[in-house]
């Protein structure tokens, strides 16, 4: 068994942790907070970062605006409400994943929403299709 003299500083164990620079990867010195060598490596994390956020929000914007237009189609004009299987909702491209919000009826009856149209499960994997306000 070996037993070490003494105990490390601070310093020294964040050295021997080898911070790096979160962008570039070089060994940092100076500040143990420092997470970056300078300005340019900060930008580039930061704008990385930026980029990964717009790109998210840019998907989900589209697969919600995607399947507003499946469910607006598939209601058709008017006051109607529409009965739909899952599978023909499969077939356009509607994703289930993606919803704006929730509304529950006073009978308590839970729509999914997207904007100003609602769907409902119903059995055998069948949905009833609603616009916002005609229930
Ligand atoms: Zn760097």
């Amino acid at each position: 068994m070996v037993t070490s003299g003494r105990n490390l500083t601070a310093a020294e164990m964040n050295q021997e942790a080898g911070r790096e620079c979160l962008t570039c990867g070089k060994i940092l010195r100076g500040r143990s907070d420092k997470k970056f060598c300078d300005d340019y490596c900060r930008n580039v994390y930061n704008n990385q970062l930026k980029a990964v956020t717009h790109h998210l929000v840019r998907n989900v914007n589209h697969a919600l605006g995607k399947n507003r237009r499946i469910l607006d189609e598939l209601a058709g004009a008017g006051s109607h409400v529409t009965r739909v299987s899952r599978e023909k909702l499969l077939e356009k491209g509607f994703l289930f994943k993606y919803i704006t919000h929730l509304y529950t009826t006073r009978k308590g009856a839970t729509f999914f929403c997207c904007y100003d149209l609602r769907y409902l499960p119903l059995e055998h994997d069948w949905y009833l299709v609603v616009r916002s306000g005609e229930e």
